[in-house]
Parts: C-alpha cells; sequence; structure tokens
C-alpha cells in the first residue's frame, strides 16, 4: 500500500515519537488516540473509527506484535523459574512450578494480546511513516505540516498589512457577483 517515494517528493513527516509510543502502550490509536479499539479483549477493528488507519497496514503485519508477545512471555516464565530456584535453592516442588507455568505460559499472552497489537502498530508507524491518503487528512502529519507551512507563509504575507488574523473569510461576496433583476419586481410605479 505503501507508495514509492520519487525524486522530488517532499519527505514524509514523522508522527511524534513520545505521543505515539504513549498511545501504543495504553490501547489507543497510535494516529489519533482513540480508545475502544478491542472487542472482548482480542478482536481488533479493521480500522481506527475515527483516523480511518487500517492497522494491518501489509500482509504478515501482526507477525512483529506475535513476536513481542512470544518474547515477552517467554522472559516472564524464564524470570518466574529463576526466582523459584534461586528461593528453594535449586530445589523448587516441581509440580506446583509446572502448575504456575502453565497457567502463566496460557493467560498471559491473552492479557499481552491487545498491548502488543496497539504497541507494535506504534512502532512501525514510527519506523515506517504514513503514506498519502492513510489516514483521514485531518490526522495526517503531512496534511497538518502542509496547512501549518500554509499558515506561516500566509501570516509573512500579512505582516505589512498589520495581523495575520486578516483573512477575509468566506463572508465576502464578490463585487462582480450578478444581481437578481430588477425586472421581476411587481408594479413598480
Ligand atoms: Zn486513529
Amino acid at each position: 500500500m505503501t507508495l514509492p517515494i520519487r525524486p522530488g517528493d517532499k519527505p514524509p513527516v514523522p508522527l511524534p515519537t513520545r505521543p505515539t509510543m504513549i498511545r501504543g502502550f495504553t490501547l489507543a490509536c497510535p494516529v489519533c488516540g482513540t480508545r475502544g479499539l478491542f472487542r472482548r479483549w482480542v478482536n481488533m477493528v479493521e480500522r481506527c473509527p475515527t483516523c480511518h488507519l487500517r492497522f494491518e497496514r501489509i500482509e504478515g503485519h501482526w507477525l512483529g506484535s506475535l513476536s513481542i508477545n512470544t518474547v515477552v512471555s517467554a522472559v516472564t516464565l524464564l524470570a518466574l523459574v529463576t526466582v523459584a530456584m534461586v528461593v528453594t535453592h535449586a530445589d523448587p516442588p516441581i509440580p506446583l512450578l509446572l502448575g504456575v507455568c502453565s497457567a502463566v505460559a496460557v493467560v498471559l499472552p491473552v492479557l499481552l494480546f491487545p498491548f502488543t497489537r496497539t504497541i507494535w502498530s506504534a512502532v512501525d508507524l514510527l519506523s515506517r511513516p504514513l503514506a498519502p491518503g492513510e489516514v483521514d487528512p485531518r490526522y495526517d502529519p503531512q496534511e497538518l505540516a502542509a496547512l501549518a507551512a500554509e499558515r506561516a507563509e500566509r501570516d509573512r504575507a500579512g505582516d505589512g498589512s498589520g495581523s495575520g488574523l486578516s483573512d477575509p473569510g468566506p463572508r465576502t461576496r464578490r463585487s462582480d457577483e450578478p444581481r437578481p433583476p430588477r425586472s421581476s419586481r411587481p408594479h413598480d410605479r
């Protein structure tokens, strides 16, 4: 879906790192911060209802979140076994340890599932910026940067004639607009 960058194209504007990652860690859309992206904890909506980002940006997109989930679960299990070995001087109650580790191995990946998805989406968006048209223009950093540049340009141009807020706005009528014909008035004596 990502379009190739051709010579002369403006470089893509990246999302801000800190807010994007905070949104990822708090189950929010990394682009716009919308919450409620999951049904019954594990069913993620296909698109963000606000900015319209399609979360599965490319085929195989979720391998990243699966990797995060696997690594965190494995490290947690390893830590659990290590702590048990240290605390019991290398003589842990094997059935208890096996029971606890099995429960953790089943429950933890499910608990982590939605977090790894939004975290991975944030990481992916920071490493592979949004392509044109991938989200609603109101949330596209490229569009926002262009608007800000345009506003700055207007402000600079308006410096000579006073404040930069002299935009005439849509209420200005053009003087050369045709007026309704007077002949339609009834019986003008
Ligand atoms: Zn969004």
